[in-house]
């Protein structure tokens, strides 16, 4: 796997100079970062696409910084979950991030809770049972306690959209605790309103504090005011990653050489964050550190190689980085439209007062799944991505003071 990406960075280093459009440039540094293995925070291959940001920005004349922080690393060894009762029946979950084991194999009566919450176990039984929940409305950490405070071994929690659904308990919780799709969720409901219904569960997983690192790269400015254009660099478990978020980083390294080119009075940072897809450990990193202390703005790309929709959006605790987004939308002739958005790296820098916000295309169809491969990844796409960062950062209006905030929560 490495002398296969060793071949791949080399084939992209070498076809860079030839690709002046700057999708197709960006389109490259996807293809370099997801061509080979997935990039799970404190992993080997998290650090090569650590290496690989940091190499490219130094070659464009930034000053780089790689800063390592600590974070809770998790690994889900095994997963099954498994009807015997009425029928055989194999269903494919995954573990929330930060569960526990099962510490062998669990067998017992599955009972539906509806969405988790305090009242809901008030009105069923889970005493020594697996409960199964619906998604939303609160946090998985908060219905994974409520089951558990309610006497269940395990949860169950089904997805309340289509297709398969990763999550993250943000921190440990006190049973085990796995997601569905929301196929596999009715069709365990409908087996439960005729009868009785029994599962075999076991959960197998890793936890431990690892290392992880963001890239700080900056190109110094003649004026006061700083302002951060940021993506992610790790994948989730078994997804290359190439959308998510391969495209972010690509469409930052591209806005970063036209930066360069063409910089504002201000001083510009470029970050490259680590261990997103885990609870936003890197920009959390970041955001507490003595760095965030006079950031006028920040700006993150995730998600946006896949899809027609492009958005701007933050969880809604300072309009500045927003309105700069779609004011350059109007002046590039980019169709922007703006939404509330959580769940991603300006998050952490909304909390800690800086005006932030996201470019996010929402409908890719492989996210988090091993489907998520350059090939999917249009450069026409990115291509606007990366003019319409480049004139955020660019904007006078970002620079202008400092906001509110509001926290958002993982549910
Ligand atoms: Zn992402």
């Amino acid at each position: 796997m490495r002398i296969l990406w060793l071949f791949l960075a080399a084939a992209v280093a070498a076809a860079t100079p030839v690709a002046e459009d700057a999708g197709e440039r960006a389109y490259a540094h996807v293809v370099a970062l997801a061509g080979a293995a997935p990039r799970p925070a404190g992993t080997e291959a998290e650090r090569r696409g650590v290496d690989y940001v940091a190499a490219r920005l130094r070659e464009m004349g930034y000053r780089v910084e790689v800063v390592a922080f600590p974070f809770p690393y998790f690994e889900t060894l095994k997963v099954g979950l498994e009807v015997t009762s009425p029928a055989r029946i194999a269903l494919n979950p995954r573990a929330l991030v930060y569960s526990p084991s099962t510490e062998g194999v669990l067998a017992a009566p599955l009972v539906f809770a509806a969405l988790g919450r305090p009242e809901d176990f008030r009105a069923v039984d889970v005493q020594g049972r697996v409960a199964l929940v619906q998604r939303g409305e609160i946090t998985f950490l908060e219905k994974v306690e409520n089951a558990a405070r309610a006497g269940a071994r395990a949860v169950v929690v089904y997805n309340h959209e289509p297709g398969p659904l990763v999550g993250t308990l943000t921190r440990r919780s006190s049973v085990p605790a796995v997601t569905i799709s929301r196929e596999e969720g009715l069709r365990l409901r409908d087996l439960l309103a005729q009868g009785p219904v029994l599962v075999l569960l076991v959960v197998d997983t890793w936890l431990e504090t690892r290392t992880s690192h963001n890239v700080v790269a900056t190109l110094a400015g003649r004026d006061g005011g700083r302002v951060l254009l940021g993506a992610h660099v790790d994948s989730v478990e078994g997804s290359p990653g190439a959308n998510d978020n391969a495209s972010g980083v690509g469409a930052a390294l591209e806005a970063a050489r036209l930066l360069r080119a063409q910089p504002p009075p201000w001083t510009v940072e470029v970050v490259a964050f680590g261990a997103e897809e885990l609870g936003l450990f890197g920009s959390e990193a970041y955001a507490r550190s003595e760095r965030v202390r006079g950031l006028r703005a920040m700006l993150n790309l995730d998600m946006v190689g896949v899809g027609p929709r492009l958005l701007v959006g933050n969880t809604g605790s300072d309009r500045r980085v927003v309105e700069a987004a779609l004011d350059a939308a109007r002046r590039l002739g980019v169709r922007l439209e703006a939404r509330r958005m959580g769940a991603s790296d300006h998050v952490p820098f909304e909390r800690a007062g800086v005006p932030a916000a996201m470019l996010h295309r929402p409908d890719d169809p492989n996210y988090h799944s091993p489907e998520d491969t350059p090939d999917k990844v249009r450069p026409d796409l990115l291509d606007p991505v990366v003019r319409l960062a480049a004139a955020v950062l660019r904007s006078p209006s970002v620079v202008a003071g400092p906001g509110t905030l509001q926290p958002t929560a993982f549910r």
